[in-house]
């Protein structure tokens, strides 16, 4: 006997869950990228991209993942011998530093561990320590997917703004947008990047980079830029195929506007952050009464630096076995410890994008089943626990 029959639910970070409606919004012929229905919902997207990101700037689609996002952002951003600096709360901030880098930027990175954001006050101390003012642009991701450490972003702009540095502050949401409360104009941050297949339910395959009237002043000469890569003709195209630099994603555009609609325009921004928050709660709630009795527990202990849509979760040397139990025994993949020490130690719960209360209690469920199967020593209570932050009690 197996228990896995039926719907699987992939709970890692990206991919997410897509909804059904956004899948069957790309299941048509291909339209005309020309004229007609294609160039007029194309023109819809931006009011409510901007609207995810909170801001009244601009936006430029790519057709690309994450790291396409990261290599527009930067091509944009710099030049040849310019210099950065990188906030690294985790495997994801490496990554940015490193392609950042390898473009020919030098980059100054201030490493914060893995379990705990970045201190404004040790920016502020760096910023001061460049004298001539060289460093371009201060490199934050708001929640890093493998540490799921969330930082302070309106924090590190008060410390930009306390030294009285012009760097540009320039966010990584990938993870957290849709999930995190998330202010670019507020916050006064000046480049942010995302993509299209987590917070925004939308295949792999869309990247986005926003950007302010002062980071496209500030950027206007920077020699890395490529046509292709160039922010300035997909956000301000006189003609539909500049967007694109080409043809356009045509069915990742139908399936976004699907999410959109869903995300901005039905059920609201706001409540989908309070969404993600109810269940992260949950998911907290279960892995820290799983702790009282067992070597298990949440790798950010402070709640308000942990993300909204990803746990990462200690589980001494079972986490391995625990994952390969919930995905064949109960049809749930977890996702995999990354960046940390220790990869059989650690797993990560997604809880990201189109999920709600049902598909996170019958995770962290699976997850208490194959902790009893497998005899893993744990504190009791989990999921009475995880009820009640559901609940609100
Ligand atoms: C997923 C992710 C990326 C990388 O995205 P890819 O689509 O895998 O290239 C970068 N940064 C963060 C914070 C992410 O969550």
């Amino acid at each position: 006997m197996n228990l896995s029959q039926g719907r699987p639910y992939l709970a890692i970070p990206g991919p997410s869950v897509m909804p059904d409606r956004v899948l069957a919004a790309m299941h048509r012929p291909a339209p005309d990228i020309y004229a007609g229905a294609l160039i007029d919902m194309t023109a819809s997207l931006y009011p409510d991209l901007r609207a995810v990101a909170r801001t009244a700037h601009h936006v430029a689609i790519y057709i690309g993942n994450g790291h396409a996002a990261w290599e527009a952002a930067n091509t944009n951003l710099f030049s040849r011998g310019d210099r950065a600096m990188a906030l690294v709360t985790g495997q994801f901030g490496t990554s940015w530093a490193n392609a950042v880098e390898r473009l020919g930027v030098r980059v100054d990175r201030i490493d914060f561990g893995r379990n705990a954001p970045a201190d404004p006050a040790r920016l502020a101390d760096a910023l001061r320590a460049d004298v001539r003012q060289e460093i371009k642009a201060v490199l934050l991701t708001h929640v890093d997917t493998a540490s799921t450490v969330k930082n302070d972003v309106a924090a590190i702009r008060s410390a930009l703004d306390g030294t009285g540095h012009p760097a540009l502050l320039a966010v990584d949401c990938i993870a957290s947008l849709g999930c995190d409360p998330f202010e670019m104009d507020l916050w006064g941050v000046d480049v942010m990047v995302g993509a299209s297949q987590k917070g925004l339910m939308t295949p792999p395959g869309l990247g986005f980079v926003w950007f302010s009237d002062r980071a496209a002043e500030r950027c206007r000469a920077s020699d890395l830029r490529t046509p292709y890569w160039d922010w300035t003709p997909r956000a301000f195209a006189d003609e539909y195929w500049q967007q694109f630099c080409g043809t356009a994603p045509t069915h990742h555009l139908f399936a976004l506007r699907e999410a959109l609609t869903m995300l901005v325009h039905e059920e609201g921004l706001e409540a989908a952050w309070a969404r993600h928050r109810r269940l992260a709660g949950a998911v907290w709630a279960a892995v820290d009464a799983w702790g009282q009795g067992g070597d298990i527990r949440l790798n950010i202990a402070d709640p308000a630096a942990r993300g909204n849509s990803v746990t990462s979760v200690r589980l001494g040397g079972a986490a391995e076995r625990l994952r390969a139990w919930c995905e064949a025994q109960a049809g749930v993949t977890l996702g995999i410890g990354l960046g940390m020490e220790s990869a059989v130690d650690w797993l990560r719960i997604a809880h990201m994008g189109h999920v709600n209360a049902h598909m996170t209690l019958g995770a962290l469920s699976a997850m208490e089943a194959g902790l009893r199967a497998l005899g893993v020593p744990r504190g009791d209570g989990a999921l009475n626990a995880a009820t009640e932050a559901i609940a609100g009690a």
